[in-house]
């Protein structure tokens, strides 16, 4: 069988890889080695741990509380699979949308674990492949240190928690990353008590330090206990997870979840047939187009590590398909990339942090506005959360947003586009929104700025 194009998984780089190269009318199979299609970005990482976020809010009534002044209290007739619900339906669904996608587009499908025989050539069980060109997209799995006994009954990683058949009453994660906090938030939503274990003194530490404690204060206001610069000596699992810390503490809890890393997907691949060269955790090696050291051999997602986002491999896969077959669309991936944190509350930011600005250095100043202050976040019942503007003081250019509360996620797109833009606060005063919006933060932030500037603000 030969092919101009292989792609080895179907997570989001390996769909997208896969169907944008169908779609400019080449002969294109992908593999995958799973009964289901869509990776970990569809079953064990991306919409899964939404999906029970979301639950997790509807569930415990969050939301409403902060509008109608009533507390609702978490629904205890919830089961963990009313929790596990929405998770399960939206993984399937889109799971058989992968499938229909690359059926639509006239790829061969391949089901088994891909591996090379030589630089063109792939084995898939009984069947050998050939292609001209190969795109390796088979992402990762979460890293299992020695001294962590999983059993995925009491002990989890990212992908096992998925399948808890119990609600822990009390949990321990290890690791202050994004995985590890947003579960933390969302079993706290939940009512778990929840410890989190982090060996660093802030978490999340590429956010602007204003949101990371921020977001400090709205986790311990959920009754999430963080425990800063300490890190894990051991855990036994016995009646309850035993966790030992290097502070010489110790905490049993119901459930333990470790979170902090992982690492590539490439044992099976027997990439030394192809002289593919890899790097540490077990990451592919590329350039900017994504291409490995082989020539016609292209690795895209979380096999080539940083950043380890769906949202970035998609176009990390769209990027490499560009130098391929020369489709001229997208051929570098966007400077400027947003990011999102889906705790409770959601976390987003694009450009610069204050401590990037301040370490280039570039004399900025700060504009900020709270959701409470907006008639959209009254409307929605908000008590905190804010938009700050980072903003050049001389030029008023806009150079980084960040936002903690309701929809940020969403509402961080519009900053995407002042930064790529170049747009200052006089450009972001003159955009026309609809009225109530959380967009209007944006606005009050750039007014605030000016404020600022002028020194009329009065210091809070
Ligand atoms: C808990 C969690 C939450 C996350 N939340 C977000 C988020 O909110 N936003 C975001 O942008 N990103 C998020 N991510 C990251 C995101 O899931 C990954 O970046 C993304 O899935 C990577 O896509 P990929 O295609 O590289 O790999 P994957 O999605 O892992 O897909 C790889 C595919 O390759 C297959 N495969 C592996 N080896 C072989 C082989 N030898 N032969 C055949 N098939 C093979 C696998 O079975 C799999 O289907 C999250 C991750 C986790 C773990």
């Amino acid at each position: 069988m030969e092919y101009e194009l292989i792609v080895i998984g179907t997570g989001p780089a390996g769909e997208k890889a896969a169907v944008k190269a169908a779609y400019f009318g080449h002969k294109v199979a992908i593999i995958e080695k799973e009964k289901v299609f869509g990776g970990a970005g569809t079953y064990t990482g991306t919409l899964p741990s939404k999906s029970l976020r979301e639950t997790a809010l509807y569930l415990s009534g969050k939301h409403e509380k902060g509008v109608y002044g009533i507390e609702r209290g978490l629904s205890r007739e919830a089961t963990v699979s009313d929790f596990l619900y929405l998770k399960n339906f939206v993984c399937a669904s889109a799971g058989a949308e992968v499938f229909e996608n690359l059926k639509r587009h006239g790829i061969d499908i391949y089901h088994g674990t891909a591996s090379f025989e030589d630089p063109h050539t792939i084995r898939v069980g009984e069947q050998v492949l050939r292609g001209d060109n190969i795109i390796i997209a088979t992402g990762s799995y979460p890293y299992h240190p020695a001294n962590i006994p999983f059993d995925g009954k009491r002990i989890f990683d990212s992908d096992t928690i998925l399948e808890i058949d119990r609600f822990p009453s009390t949990l321990c994660i290890v690791g202050a990353g994004v995985i590890g906090c947003e579960y933390a938030t969302i079993f706290a939503t939940m009512g778990t008590k929840v410890y989190l274990v982090n060996d660093k003194d802030k978490i999340l530490s590429h956010l602007d330090h204003e949101i990371s404690e921020e977001l400090i204060h709205q986790m311990r206001s959920s009754g999430i206990e963080i425990l800063f610069n300490v890190s894990l000596k051991e855990v036994v699992s016995k009646e309850g997870a035993v966790t030992q810390l290097s502070n010489g503490q110790t905490l049993t809890t119901d459930m333990f979840l470790f979170a902090a890393g992982r690492s590539g997907n490439i044992k099976a691949l027997h990439l030394e047939k192809a002289g593919v060269q890899t790097g540490p955790r077990e990451v592919i090696l590329v350039d900017n187009h994504f291409r490995t050291n082989v020539p016609h051999i292209f690795a895209v997602g979380d096999v080539i590590g940083f950043p380890a986002l769906a949202s970035v491999s998609m176009d990390q896969g769209r990027v490499a398909v560009a130098h391929i077959f020369h489709t001229r669309d997208l051929e570098i991936l966007s400077p400027v990339m947003p990011l999102g944190v889906y705790t409770v509350p959601e976390v987003s930011m694009v450009g610069m942090t204050e401590e990037e600005a301040r370490e280039v250095p570039i004399d900025y100043m700060v504009g900020r506005a709270r959701y409470a202050d907006m008639a959209r976040g009254r409307i929605m019942g908000a008590k905190s959360g804010f938009l700050k503007l980072v903003f050049d003081k001389s030029t008023l250019t806009v150079l980084g947003v960040h936002i903690i509360g309701n929809i940020a996620v969403e509402l961080i797109h519009y900053g995407v586009m002042l930064i790529k833009d170049r747009k200052n606060l006089y450009d972001v005063i003159g955009e026309p929104f609809n009225f109530p919006t959380l967009h209007d933060l944006y606005k009050y932030a750039a007014y605030d700025g000016l404020s600022v500037l002028a020194g009329h603000k009065i210091k809070p």
